[in-house]
């Protein structure tokens, strides 16, 4: 059986029902379809994805726009103000949404929550969502993308975007060559409780096991005050901890953190994700354009990975209208060179930054604790820089 869709995505993850929805926003008579290989559960993406992610402002006006927000503003916890810090150092900053002269710095927002919203939002554009539907290999026919599924089905697109995740295999049957650079860590990631109310400071702190992000999250209590965390550790810590029970890691994970909220009162179902930096040399070739993690996976201790999907999603969206108004074909090199131009600057940026943090904040030992702690230390006294960190962070860059 073989059919024809103007734009078909492969991977229904938080990137390619975001890409679908940005581009069927922009352009409501476009024919849209979406294959996801596993089903989705309850309605929700990835029910066992207890990730949270933090958005910056520029991604919730994207989201906004998109008409996403309204339904996710109520699970959202708001990050006012940014504690930074270096366990046993003397090095530690603050940065607040007051200095910016916005009322949050970003927003938390549980995966799940995203992902139900997003899909609901997905259908009521009318996207044709098709899951579980694996495909199984990527071939041109008479110059027109095509993508077979495993059942044997052939789809044509005007332009595919893959947006299947970390899938290597799938950029060799492109001919694009890829730069994937595994680590030797784990990011753990688990939701934690203590008591009092959420006042949504953010902490960002660096221990001998690697950086430990500590995001608030929506209130579901006035009693105690809930935060999403990952903890980016060694591959043997992580089974280490793995192993352990939730009193004894909790007792860790006290220790590391510190008593700034207290005693740690719970906490959740540990997840794991290996942790990789890989990126494609290309990410445009014969009508395939790679997005999402498949064109650039981030460490997560920027938080910069979905966010900068959501920025490049509403630039393509853009992009296809944009052609469409010229009745120019949207899968050709033409058509998206803009776009090409103004996404490759723009993962240069958040990519180079991602990289340089994770390095810093990954390795041990003297020659970088001092660098790590001057600069910290920096910050908390230079306000016009900590400003501009924290505003290359939000996304205000692109108000
Ligand atoms: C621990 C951690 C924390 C993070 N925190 C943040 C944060 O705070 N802020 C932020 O901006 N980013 C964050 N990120 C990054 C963010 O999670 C990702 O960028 C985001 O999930 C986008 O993923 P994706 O949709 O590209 O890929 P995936 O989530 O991997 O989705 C790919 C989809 O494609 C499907 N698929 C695969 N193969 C096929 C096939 N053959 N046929 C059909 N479908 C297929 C899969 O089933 C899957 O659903 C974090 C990442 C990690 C690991």
């Amino acid at each position: 059986m073989t059919s024809h869709s103007q734009v078909l995505i492969l991977g229904g993850g938080l990137a390619g029902l975001s890409f679908a929805i940005a581009i069927a926003c922009e352009n409501p008579d476009s024919d849209i379809v979406l294959l996801e290989a596993s089903p989705f559960r309850s309605g929700s993406p990835n029910p066992l994805d207890t990730r949270g992610s933090a958005l910056n402002l520029h991604s919730v006006s994207l989201l906004e726009s998109w008409g996403i927000w309204s339904g996710l503003r109520s699970a959202a916890g708001a990050i006012r103000d940014i504690h930074v810090s270096h366990r046993g150092h003397f090095g530690s900053t603050v940065m607040t949404a007051a200095e910016l002269d916005v009322s949050a710095l970003g927003y938390v927002v549980e995966n799940h929550e995203l992902g139900q919203q997003l899909l609901a939002r997905a259908t009521q554009l009318g996207i044709t969502i098709r899951s579980p539907v694996r495909c199984s290999g990527l071939r041109t026919d008479a110059g027109t993308p095509a993508i077979e599924t495993e059942e044997g089905e052939v789809i044509t697109a005007d332009l595919v975007l893959v947006a299947a995740g970390v899938a290597p295999d799938w950029f060799a049957q492109l001919g694009i060559s890829v730069l994937e650079r595994p680590t030797p860590n784990t990011a753990l990631v688990f939701n934690a409780s203590f008591p009092g109310q959420q006042s949504g400071r953010a902490f960002e702190r660096f221990t001998e096991n690697g950086p430990l992000a500590v995001l608030p999250l929506q209130t579901l209590s006035h009693a105690d005050q809930r935060y999403n965390v990952v903890w980016s550790v060694s591959n043997s810590t992580a089974t280490t901890f793995g192993d352990l029970d939730d009193e004894a890691f909790r007792n860790h994970f006290q220790d590391a953190f510190g008593w700034r909220l207290g005693r740690v009162q719970a906490v959740g179902r540990r997840s794991q994700w290996p942790l990789m930096r890989l990126s494609a040399s290309e990410q445009f070739r014969a009508g395939f354009l790679l997005v999402g993690n498949a064109a650039h996976t981030l460490h997560p201790v920027a938080g910069q990975g979905l966010n900068l999907s959501l920025r490049e999603a509403g630039l393509l969206a853009q992009a296809i209208a944009d052609a469409q108004q010229r009745s120019a074909a949207i899968g050709c090199c033409a058509s998206l060179k803009t776009y090409l131009d103004q996404v490759s600057d723009e993962q240069r940026l958040v990519v180079d930054s991602t990289d340089a943090l994770a390095i810093l904040f990954n390795r041990r030992g003297p020659l970088l604790d001092v660098p790590r702690d001057a600069s910290l230390a920096l910050l908390d006294l230079l306000p016009a820089i900590r400003q501009q960190v924290a505003s290359v962070g939000t996304g205000r860059r692109y108000a």
